[in-house]
C-alpha cells in the first residue's frame, strides 16, 4: 500500500502544529522581556563557562611551573649556603637571582590568572542567580499564559499524540525521508501536481514521472525532491 495518504495527514499534522506553536510563542510584551533576557543570558553563561574551563587550565599549568620555579629556587639558596669559596658564592648568588626572576615571571601571570577565575566564578554566580530569579517570573506568567490558550494547548496535545501513531504507521525509511525534507523545505515534504508541474519548486516534470504519477506510486521530484501528489 503506497504510504501517502498516511504522509499527507502527516504534513497536516505537522502544519497545524505549526501554526498553534506559533501561537503559543506569541508571547505577550511583559512575557517576551523575559524571554529575550533568559537567552541572552544563557548565551552569556556559555561564554562565561567556557572563558572560566580556559582560565582553569591555565591556572594548573602556571601552578606546576610555579613549583618547579620554587624548587629550583630553593636549591640554587641550598648551594648558596653551602658555597665555601669567593668564586663558588658569586655564581651561586647570580644563580639564585635568575632562578627567584623566573619565579617572579609566572608567578605574575598565575595571580593574574587566580583573579581572572575569581571574577568568573563571581559573574556566573549572579547570572545564574538572575536566571533562576527570571526562570520563575517567566514560569508564573507561563502558566497563565498557556491557561489562556488552554485550546490550543489541548490540540497540541492531540496532534501530537495523532503525530505519533502516524509515525508509527510509516516505514522507517519513507519517515526519515519525510522528516528530513521538512528540515530542508521549510516544513513542506510534500507539494501537489498542477498542470504538470510541481507547485513545490514550480518545476515542470518529465512525463515518465507523470506517468507513475498516475499509477499512484510514490513519485519524487527530480528538482526539490518533495514526495509528488495529485490533488
Ligand atoms: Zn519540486
Amino acid at each position: 500500500m503506497s504510504p501517502l495518504p498516511i504522509l499527507l495527514e502527516l504534513q497536516a499534522v505537522h502544519d497545524n502544529l505549526a501554526t498553534i506553536q506559533r501561537d503559543l510563542t506569541q508571547f505577550p510584551p511583559d512575557m517576551a522581556q523575559i524571554d529575550a533576557e533568559l537567552k541572552s543570558l544563557a548565551k552569556r553563561i556559555e561564554g562565561a563557562e567556557k572563558s572560566l574551563g580556559d582560565a582553569t587550565n591555565s591556572q594548573a599549568i602556571l601552578a606546576k611551573d610555579l613549583k618547579l620555579a620554587e624548587k629550583l629556587e630553593d636549591m640554587a639558596r641550598t648551594a648558596m649556603k653551602g658555597a665555601t669559596q669567593k668564586v663558588q658564592f658569586t655564581a651561586a648568588i647570580r644563580e639564585l637571582d635568575d632562578r627567584e626572576r623566573q619565579k617572579a615571571s609566572v608567578l605574575r601571570p598565575l595571580k593574574e590568572t587566580e583573579t581572572k577565575q575569581a571574577n568568573l566564578t563571581k559573574q556566573l554566580e549572579e547570572m545564574k542567580a538572575r536566571q533562576a530569579d527570571l526562570q520563575t517570573q517567566f514560569e508564573a506568567l507561563n502558566e497563565i499564559f498557556l491557561a489562556e490558550h488552554e485550546n490550543q494547548v489541548e490540540a497540541r496535545d492531540r496532534l501530537q499524540s495523532r503525530k505519533t501513531e502516524l509515525e508509527k504507521q510509516l516505514e522507517n525509511s519513507d519517515l526519515v525521508r519525510f522528516n528530513r525534507l521538512l528540515q530542508a523545505r521549510k516544513g513542506q515534504a510534500l507539494a501537489s501536481v498542477e498542470g504538470g508541474n510541481c507547485m513545490g519548486c514550480r518545476t515542470k516534470l518529465r512525463h515518465p514521472l507523470l506517468t507513475e504519477l498516475r499509477e499512484k506510486s510514490m513519485v519524487i521530484c527530480e528538482s526539490c525532491q518533495r514526495i509528488l501528489y495529485t490533488s
